[in-house]
């Protein structure tokens, strides 16, 4: 039997917390939400935005929480309901206790963060390291200042590898992050306009990234993007840090990590590469020219945690696209088959062209077409009607036949584009639905895609319930 996740008393030690109440002798997950919270686990009363996790103590406690973290001003009020582990500030109690595991851990430990792609990097990583020993990595994208010293505290004591992921909306979010985590490997996927708003340029953005190689331990690998114009820059800084290695990655000639070949077939690739100089040949489950680079990101992780190559390329074939982000289905409509893609959960200039890429890529039935179905993307600031206009470009060259649109910024696009692609233009996504289950006949294939806060799932939703 593996050891608990923690016992109570080193938690509370961890935490710098004062005990009140019978200290657990065990705790077995972490959880700062108490629909998901599993009876055993430690709540953290996390204040948010919209809510105080002290609202939910109780709740918690009832559902078979082993332990409440809550802070001093509000411990009183929860005398003598279960156990509690008292901090001046929760957040920072969590904080505490995930760099405590992290100092434990003797394990092989990558931090991947960048513009696009991190979630799905570090599922790829996930997927083909946990074959080699047993793994940790976040659910969904945990990457900011809760989402990492939790998935800290949830991370076994006795892992052989662990996947961190490290995001940010805005200056100065990811050195702390990346202190917290202290990655042996660290991975920037690449640098695109997406939270534009909040820095004043790419480069902005890419020193702002580039903070991950500076928490490296001593002597750790650098993995850098060597296709994009801001590489040099982060080589710069990757140096100027404690890495002892700097491992580029891509398309370019001099990448030490080197896309030789890749055939993109529909639903997966077929890609040979050079890992330093070792020839490696493996099938990509998942589709798309910008799943191949990322994949050359994880086999240069792989190689520089000393992890078995051969075996993580054979993994690679088994990788499938992250819910929202490419899951592709076939649904039956009275004409003839329909093809849908899930993109609607993120979406910025880069993901935008690589999904539209992809859909031009697919092949249609019959008389059937490709549609994309896009909602704004958001936070690109003041160029942010410019990179919407700016779409209608790849959706010429890569054939898409109808292209409809919602949203503010997306009107732009919509005006932009050749009249017989257009499809309809509505002022929401709730608006626009209709419109585009009305469009869809068989032998189409749909990609639907947006900012999250565009809220393009209930379309994919609705296309799903329709046929
Ligand atoms: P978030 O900041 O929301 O956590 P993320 O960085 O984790 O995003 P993913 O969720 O992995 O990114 O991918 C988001 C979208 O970007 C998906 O549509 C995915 O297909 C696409 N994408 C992934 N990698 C790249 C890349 N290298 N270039 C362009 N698009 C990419
Ligand atoms: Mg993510």
């Amino acid at each position: 039997m593996s050891a608990p996740l923690w016992t109570g008393e080193k938690l509370i030690a961890a935490l710098r917390a004062r005990p009140e109440g019978a200290v657990p002798p065990v705790v077995t997950g972490a959880s700062i939400d108490t629909r998901t919270l599993e009876p055993g686990d430690v709540f953290f009363a996390i204040t948010g935005e919209a809510r105080d996790g002290h609202d939910f103590v109780r709740g918690a406690l009832d559902k078979g929480a082993a332990l409440a973290v809550v802070d001093e001003a509000h411990a009183a009020q929860f005398e003598g309901a279960g156990a509690l582990a008292i901090v001046p500030d929760v957040l920072k109690g969590m904080e505490h206790a995930g760099t405590a595991r992290r100092a434990e851990l003797k394990a092989g430990i990558v931090a991947v963060t960048g513009s696009v792609g991190k979630t799905g990097t570090k599922e790829a990583l996930r997927l083909v390291l946990s074959r080699q020993g047993k793994t940790h990595a976040p659910v969904a994208s945990y990457n900011n200042h809760w989402g990492v010293p939790l998935t800290l505290v949830r991370t076994p004591a006795d892992i052989a590898y662990g996947v961190y992921e490290i995001g940010m909306n805005s200056p100065g979010e990811i050195l702390p992050l990346a202190r917290m985590v202290r990655p042996q490997v660290a991975i920037v996927t690449t640098i695109q306009p997406v939270h534009l708003a909040a820095f004043a340029s790419l480069e902005g953005i890419a020193e702002e990234k580039a903070g991950v190689y500076w928490e490296l331990e001593e002597g750790g690998t650098a993995i850098v993007n060597a296709d994009i114009p801001q590489s040099e820059l982060l080589r710069d800084i990757a140096r100027s840090g404690p890495a002892g290695r700097i491992v580029t990655f891509g398309e370019s000639p001099d990448a030490d990590v080197k896309l030789v070949s890749c055939a993109l077939k529909p639903d997966m690739s077929v890609v040979e590469a050079r890992v330093l100089g070792e020839p490696v040949t493996y099938r990509l489950g998942s589709p798309g020219k910008h799943i191949v680079l990322n994949s050359l990101a994880v086999l240069a992780a792989v190689h520089a945690l000393g992890a078995d190559l051969a075996l993580a390329a054979l993994a690679l074939g088994d990788l499938k696209p992250p819910a929202g982000r490419g899951a592709r289905q076939v649904l039956q409509a009275p004409g003839g088959r329909v093809t849908l893609l899930d993109e609607s959960y993120n979406g910025n200039p880069a993901s935008m062209r690589a999904a539209i890429e992809n859909l031009g890529r697919l092949p249609v039935e019959g008389r059937g077409r490709r549609i994309a179905v896009l909602g704004d993307m958001l936070e690109l600031g003041p160029t942010g009607p410019e990179l919407h206009r700016g779409l209608a470009e790849p959706l010429v060259s890569n054939g898409i036949d109808k292209v409809f649109t919602c949203g503010p910024l997306m009107k732009g696009l919509h005006e932009s584009l050749p009249s017989a692609m257009r499809g309809a233009y509505a002022a929401t996504a709730s608006d626009l639905e209709p419109l585009v289950l009305d469009a869809i006949r068989g032998g189409d294939t749909v990609t639907v895609k947006g900012s999250l806060g565009t809220r393009m799932g209930p379309i994919v939703k609705a296309i799903l319930a329709r046929f």
